[in-house]
């Protein structure tokens, strides 16, 4: 591991006194490696998994040619082109009780939504459009061949690759996997990620707080993050400034997980503390990104091998551990867990109905609602931007991203913004 920071600092644009958040990310996505380690689950087991290897259809889904609606199966050849065929009812096709024997010449069978197209049938007549007259059912003209008819296999083929290895399973997958029949897949072992905030400034949940204390928030937000990602979220509590103390919660966490996640510290004057430490434990660089929130940032190694473990030093503000977060470490989780292709937050260009101060030379991420004003889509910036204000994340769905070169933007201008509400 000791190339890891030479592996960095080799890469163009490299300067991190001022790192590009596309420069930053793209690094930080290059080193990380997906984790060793699978085991099988049941289907209902494996929501929010990772896949590890294809699922091949054995059948064909659906499994024979069915009616997509209610009404008479025929054979399109019996239709008068121009005017109405009287046909003989035959029998009928329900969902689950197929016809038996097939259709002859003039003849139709009544069928339901899924039930089985008789041998020699190929069009369904919705139920709609016919007639009844006694016995016979009568067919107006203008049926086109082939109509209301789902075929064998148009979900599934068999044989055919119904789901890929790398893919993340959501409610979607979960029932395709129904589909084929598959009880159990083989998915990655959960990704195991220990996360720690420092401060000395920090009171933790039910302990009351002290002049000049704040609560840990952090831990909860990343608690929040880390579990909705999918991952097993490892609470190391509040750790103090002081070498020692933070010197055994990094060695605890590189033993116990596969990434760390640690808030604070990392800013300047503090980091010049933390950093002779991480350079002890492991490879760490210290990053400044030209962005707003979350300019100060770690990343790196910390010990080496199984016994070691991705180090994400996030910097201490609230709203700057989740800005980080969203765009440098879950990305980098997600690939860790063995998700493939790897997809960034989604990303569209709407008007922006709130002027926005910004200053040219570095990105900003503002928080923002999108809504819709009479069917079109637009987005406000929600409550003050400040970086510790965390009920402007709180109210927002959407990251408003500025990009780098931009200055101020007035109402009514287009900006970009990242969709994060439900993230998984
Ligand atoms: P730092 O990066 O450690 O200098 O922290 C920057 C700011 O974020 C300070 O105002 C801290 O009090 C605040 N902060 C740091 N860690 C946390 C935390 N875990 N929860 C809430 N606020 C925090
Ligand atoms: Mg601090």
């Amino acid at each position: 591991m000791s190339s890891l920071l030479e592996r960095i600092s080799c890469t163009d644009g490299y300067d991190p006194e001022s790192l590009s958040v596309a420069r930053a990310r793209q690094i930080v996505l290059d080193l990380v490696e997906p984790v060793a380690g699978s085991e099988r689950l049941f289907v209902r087991n494996a929501l929010g998994r990772v896949l590890t290897e294809d699922v091949i259809s054995t059948a064909n889904v659906p499994g024979h040619d069915n009616s997509a609606m209610d009404g008479y199966a025929v054979r399109f050849a019996d239709l008068d082109a121009t005017g109405e065929t009287a046909l003989s009812l035959a029998g009928s096709a329900f969902a689950g009780r197929t016809f038996a024997g097939s259709l002859g010449p003039g003849q139709c069978v009544r069928i339901m939504t899924g039930g089985v197209i008789p041998q020699g049938a190929d069009t369904v007549v919705i139920q709609e459009a016919a007639r009844a007259e006694g016995e016979r059912i009568v067919v107006p003209p203008k049926q086109r061949q082939g109509q209301h008819v789902r075929h064998a296999g148009e979900d599934l083929r068999a044989g055919a690759p119904a789901i890929h290895a790398g893919k993340l399973l959501r409610p979607a997958e979960l029932g395709l996997l129904a589909s084929l029949g598959v009880a159990e897949v083989s998915v990655k072992r959960r990704l195991r990620v220990a996360f720690f905030s420092t401060g000395d400034e920090l009171c933790s949940l039910g302990t009351p707080l002290k002049e000049g204390e704040v609560y840990d928030s952090n831990r909860y937000t990343l608690y929040g993050m880390l579990t909705r990602l999918g991952c097993e979220a490892i609470d190391l509590g509040v750790v103090r400034d002081e070498p020692a103390a933070l010197e055994a919660a990094f060695q605890r966490a590189a033993t116990q997980a596969d990434a760390i996640l640690t808030s604070g510290g990392v800013s300047v004057g503090e980091a010049d503390f933390i950093r002779g430490l991480m350079e002890k434990l492991g490879e760490v660089a210290f990053w400044k990104i030209a962005m707003r929130p979350g300019r100060p940032m770690a990343f790196g190694r910390i010990g080496e091998g199984r016994e070691g473990a991705f180090l994400f030093g996030l910097p201490g503000n609230p709203v700057a551990v989740m800005v980080t977060f969203y765009q440098f470490v879950r990305e980098a989780l997600l690939k860790m867990m063995g998700v493939s292709p790897i997809e960034a937050l989604p990303q569209f260009r709407v008007p922006c109905v709130t002027a926005l101060k910004k200053r040219p030379g570095r990105s900003e991420f503002q928080r923002g609602m999108l809504f819709s004003d009479n069917g079109e889509w637009k987005v406000r910036a929600t409550g003050s931007q400040g970086s510790g204000i965390l009920s402007s994340m709180s109210e927002a769905n959407c990251f408003i991203v500025i990009e780098p070169e931009r200055g101020n933007v007035e109402p009514g201008d287009p900006v970009n913004v990242q969709f994060f509400d439900g993230l998984v």
